[in-house]
């Protein structure tokens, strides 16, 4: 009865969708067609798909999302819509959204660190203070994968507005550097509250010093140098991914079989060296936008991805909180069957709210027509 063993060498293998080499199944791993962080979590079961590899699934998530989304137009647009989630629901809290780097003398800082200017919803202000340590890029709050990772001597240094809320910006605070190992020192003393429950630690004479000349140099009115991260590289290769893998869920495996899908996946892979592939649809960051479509294509504090037709391309369309939009082909018309084109003619819109854990699905004209002649006349 030899033959119920299978051999290892023919276990199924999976076509990774991003880097299209054949694995087998046990190095799969459930992707997020759209990333969590833009509400992805909250997207129908047909957008998480077992179907990229392990080694796709970390290095992409680092290089290609988490450059894109920690840029400063996602960041500062996804800010905005949970603050303004907020407003109605107190379940939201809203991040600190991180305004970039900022030179700073401040004494004690060593050639290896950098500041970064956090801003949070009540004008609070936190300078971070952490390692270099990106390779490449530039992201905000420092490399995700090297902040868990390594206990970096990272401080950052809150200072309370007192026109806020206390217990609410201290949570926003809280929940905003959670999850970096990085010290909190409160450099602001507030009336009843004790700094220990919401994780700072005692300021020793370093920290002291640092707070010190912040409150000199930073809050006195002077003229601060700072550099605002801009990245728009990455705009084009998340792009491509995510038009990759959400055409993947919607027309299956064989899609990767067109020569759209090989477009998509040139420009996924592009890394600078020699000319980038020309996308059909991608839009450069300083191109016109079509202020309507930014507007009647996204509810405010959600993100939006519509796909419908356009000349000869199925168009993505993704809106951040009618804030930011950013477009691409997903497949071409002449390599899909008319029940595959037939499906978006009229354009579908999926609506996420990540901080509220929703979502919805319309098509596209009821959507219009709702947004147009709202009930109630508001
Ligand atoms: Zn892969």
């Amino acid at each position: 009865m030899e033959n119920l063993q299978v051999p290892s060498e023919v276990q199924p293998e999976t076509k990774c969708m991003y880097c299209w080499i054949l694995k087998p199944a046990s190095d799969m791993t459930l992707e997020h067609a759209i990333p969590q962080s833009l509400g992805g979590a909250q997207a129908p079961q047909r957008y998480k798909v077992r179907a990229a590899c392990r080694k796709c699934n970390s290095s992409l998530g680092l290089h290609v999302d988490a450059s894109f989304e920690k840029s400063w137009l996602p960041t500062t647009a996804l800010g905005e819509a949970a603050r303004h989630l907020s407003k109605t629901n107190d379940k939201v809290v809203p991040p600190l959204v991180c305004t970039g780097i900022i030179h700073l003398d401040i004494p004690g800082l060593l050639e290896t660190e950098v500041c970064e200017w956090w801003i949070g919803s009540q004008a609070e202000h936190v300078i971070l203070i952490r390692p270099v340590d990106e390779e490449r890029y530039w992201y905000m709050g420092g490399n995700p994968i090297a902040l868990k990772q390594v206990s970096a001597n990272a401080r950052a240094y809150y200072f309370f507005n007192e026109s806020a809320d206390p217990n609410r910006s201290l949570l926003e605070f809280k929940e905003s550097f959670k999850r970096r190992k990085v010290k909190k020192i409160s450099g602001t003393k507030i009336d009843g509250i004790s700094p220990a429950d919401y994780g700072f630690s005692a300021p020793d004479e370093a920290d002291s010093a640092a707070i010190e000349w912040i409150w000199n140099n930073v809050f006195s009115g002077g003229n601060i140098e700072g550099a605002v991260p801009f990245n728009s590289e990455f705009d084009i290769r998340f792009m491509c991914k995510l038009a990759l893998a959400i055409a993947y869920c919607e027309f299956g495996e064989k899609y990767l079989e067109t020569v759209y899908a090989k477009l998509l996946h040139a420009g996924l892979w592009h890394r600078g060296e020699g000319e980038a592939p020309d996308i059909p649809g991608a839009r450069p960051f300083n191109a016109p936008v079509d202020e309507t479509l930014k507007k009647f294509t996204c509810d405010l504090g959600a993100v939006s991805l519509l796909i419908m037709p356009a000349g000869e391309y199925l168009q993505l369309t993704l809106n951040i909180h009618q804030k930011h939009t950013w477009t691409i082909a997903i497949a071409a018309k002449s390599e899909l069957t008319a029940e595959e084109f037939g499906r978006f003619t009229d354009g579908k819109l999926l609506m996420l709210f990540g901080p509220t854990h929703s979502s919805y699905e319309i098509d596209f004209p009821d959507y219009l027509s709702r947004r147009l002649h709202p009930k109630g006349g508001k």
